[in-house]
């Protein structure tokens, strides 16, 4: 039992550090995911004041300093306990004698190459894609998933506003997916996790922007905003438009929606949410009944 605590308690300390060494410059430019993630809202920051779609919109909309806020405590707060969380269970599974590697279907000296990069940027969004699928279609899971679309003025700190509990539907799925696959995560994911980030910013950004033809390869800002739409289409009432970073997961399985006439100022939420907490800590500890 001490073992697991111990785990536990090491992997706090370690993601710690390891934050504070990104703070102070201590680590890899490209491990730096503190500035990393700073660098990229300030960049889609900039373009929603250069272009934005709902002219009306204030730069600093309703629930800002809630998202932005939101954005370091779900990557950096919470992190440090979902990644203690993760060290125990490979303690459990080393203790199991499940070497999870030696199923991976890619080889693993193969890792690194732009094609596992790209199955593993594929693979991921589509683990992805299905979960939040769930967290639609599963009312035990929409229940907290309803934080995310309780925001009523869309801009990129958006993207980041979740409930911590998401991270934990997540995590599993994906780990597995990627572990079943390619053995680990690649070593040059940080591509793959700020390519992710800068793509969902954008999807949540005040930008009338679908990038054309390749709409039907990425998500986007029009896309993603009938996603938090509060009206839904009589055959999409639990949703429509789940895809994260690629849309081609909606266009396949017929759960893509847009309306003839666009409107930017579609009303956002979910039905009730006049009643839904509004201070981040009756947010975060909402869900659970
Ligand atoms: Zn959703
Ligand atoms: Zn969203």
């Amino acid at each position: 039992m001490f073992e697991y605590w111990d785990t536990f308690k090491n992997g706090v300390v370690d993601t710690f550090n390891w934050e504070l060494r990104q703070i102070v410059f201590d680590v890899d430019w490209n491990q730096n995911y503190f500035y990393g993630l700073i660098i990229i809202s300030l960049v889609v920051m900039l373009l929603e004041v250069f272009f934005p779609w709902r002219k009306n919109q204030k730069f600093l909309r309703r629930d800002f300093f809630l998202d932005t806020w939101y954005m370091f405590f779900n990557f950096f707060v919470f992190s440090i306990v979902l990644n203690a969380l993760f060290n125990v269970s490979n303690l459990i599974f080393s203790k199991l004698g499940l070497d999870w590697s030696s199923w991976a279907l890619i080889n693993k000296d193969q890792q690194s190459s732009w094609w596992v990069i790209l199955i593993y940027f594929i693979l991921n969004d589509f683990v992805q894609w299905l979960t939040h699928w769930c967290l639609h279609r599963f009312n035990f899971l929409w229940r907290f998933h309803k934080v995310h679309h309780s925001v009523k003025e869309m801009g990129f700190a958006a993207h980041l506003r979740y409930h911590w509990a998401e991270n934990i539907f997540y995590k599993p799925l994906k780990s597995l997916a990627i572990l079943l696959l390619i053995g680990a995560d690649p070593e040059q994911a940080f591509v793959v996790h700020f390519g992710t980030i800068l793509i969902g910013h954008l999807n949540h950004a005040n930008l009338n922007w679908s990038y054309g033809p390749l709409k039907y390869l990425f998500n986007n800002p029009v896309m993603h905003l009938y996603h938090h739409a509060k009206r839904l289409p009589d055959d999409r009432l639990k949703g429509m438009n789940f895809g994260i970073s690629l849309s081609i997961w909606d266009y396949f399985f017929k759960t893509s929606f847009l309306p003839e006439k666009i409107d930017a100022n579609e009303v956002l939420g979910f039905k009730g949410d006049e009643e839904f907490p509004e201070s981040f800590t009756s947010q975060i500890t909402s869900g659970w009944k």
